[in-house]
């Protein structure tokens, strides 16, 4: 299968409560060093000449970046890789965080696709996640996408945020629905340890996230994208026919994909995974030194990708296909899981069609207790 590159760039303009990405505050010099540190370890790839077909710019805030500083990124890119004509090329866009002549310069350097962060559509919830950017940037940063001739935009929405009712989810929806992007990624919000927002929880500042709450809301979303001629393609992904996130799929089948920068992960399509250090002054550290940035590798068993083949092809609302699973790894599916399979037929949580297996919706939203099963 034909590979992907991810590349990391971890900055932002300010810190959102909610976030432990490997992500810290944009300064001048640090990104410009950091842009110097990709490059070498692009340079460095074991990987050189494959061929490749999605790039994606993940963060942080990847549009914080110069035009220049992306051309000469894309640039170490192409002279490594044989990357292919009509490549899905995908930048990470914050409101408010590109002018429209900045949207403009990355459109004419390739970037086809924008990922972007709306996160909601309420000033309010947008002020608690400690987003730096209100509703009206975010409306405006659309239209200056658009102008700029992106004809494939992804939105990024939270649900189950503190204190959110159904109704303002609702009115969230239709916002972006009324907008029509291509694509909407939809996450239900994880409070991790450690962050700001799980210190107000604590506090009882913010209010716990309501899961039943959030389940609903999902399953409205989904109801409504449908209705407006959307796919909902994967558990949080849906999009207007033909535009799937070529990038995203590689992750859920297996593709290999390479990644560059600090905390970026990578996987080789066979048996080996590998991840760099997270910590951007330890990457830049090693790669300035020559050194490899890899902190971590491992090696698959056969259970592992036999496992792995499971869980994420059913992550796709397609489903997996038995047959090909049993051609592949030798194992029958029905009879090695017949007991769970049944238990969550029964509950409605998976659906047999032919030889696919799939989640249904209500399963999508219980995904993680069908894999663990598996797993
Ligand atoms: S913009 Fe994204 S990556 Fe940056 S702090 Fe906010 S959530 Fe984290």
């Amino acid at each position: 299968m034909t590979a992907g590159l991810y590349v990391h760039i971890p900055f932002c303009s300010s810190r959102c409560s909610y976030c432990d990405f490997a992500t810290g505050l944009y300064q001048s010099e640090l990104a410009e060093r950091y842009v110097r540190g990709l490059i070498s370890e692009i340079r460095l790839s074991r990987h050189a000449g494959e061929t490749i077909d999605t790039i994606y710019f993940g963060g942080g805030t990847p549009s914080l970046l110069a035009p220049s500083q992306l051309e000469r990124i894309l640039a170490a890119l192409y002279d490594k890789f044989e990357i292919t004509a009509g490549s899905e090329i995908t930048l990470e866009i914050n409101p408010g965080s590109a002018t429209p002549e900045k949207l403009h310069a990355f459109r004419s350097l390739g970037v086809n696709r924008a990922s972007f962060g709306a996160q909601t559509f309420d000033d309010a919830e947008l002020a608690k996640l400690g987003r730096s950017h209100n509703t009206a940037d975010a409306l405006r940063t659309f239209a200056d996408l658009r102008d700029a001739d992106f004809a494939n935009v992804s939105f990024d929405l939270i649900a189950g945020l503190p204190g959110q009712t159904l109704d303002g989810w609702q009115r969230n929806i239709k916002q972006a629905l009324d907008l029509a992007p291509e694509h909407l990624s939809f996450y239900l919000l994880e409070v991790h340890s450690g962050t700001p927002l799980a210190e107000h929880i604590r506090r009882g500042i913010q209010p716990q996230p309501d899961e039943d709450l959030a389940g609903v809301m999902y399953e409205w979303m989904i109801e409504q994208a449908l209705a407006a001629g959307y796919e909902h393609y994967e558990i949080s992904n849906l999009c207007k026919p033909g535009f799937q996130s070529r990038h995203n799929v590689k992750y859920w089948t297996a593709a290999p994909y390479y990644g560059f920068g600090c905390s970026a992960h990578s996987y080789d399509g066979d048996t080996r995974r590998w991840a760099n250090y997270r910590d951007v002054l330890k990457y830049l550290e090693m790669v300035e030194s020559g050194g490899s940035p890899v902190v971590e590798e491992q090696q698959l068993s056969q259970t592992d990708v036999r496992a792995e083949a499971l869980f994420l092809g059913m992550r796709m609302m397609q489903g997996v296909d038995l047959r090909r699973y049993r051609e592949s790894f030798g194992v029958d599916l029905r009879d090695k899981h017949a007991d769970d399979l049944d238990r969550f037929c029964e509950a409605g949580l998976v659906e047999f069609d032919g030889d696919l297996i799939r989640l249904t919706r209500t399963g999508a939203l219980l995904s993680n207790e069908v894999f663990a099963a598996f797993v």
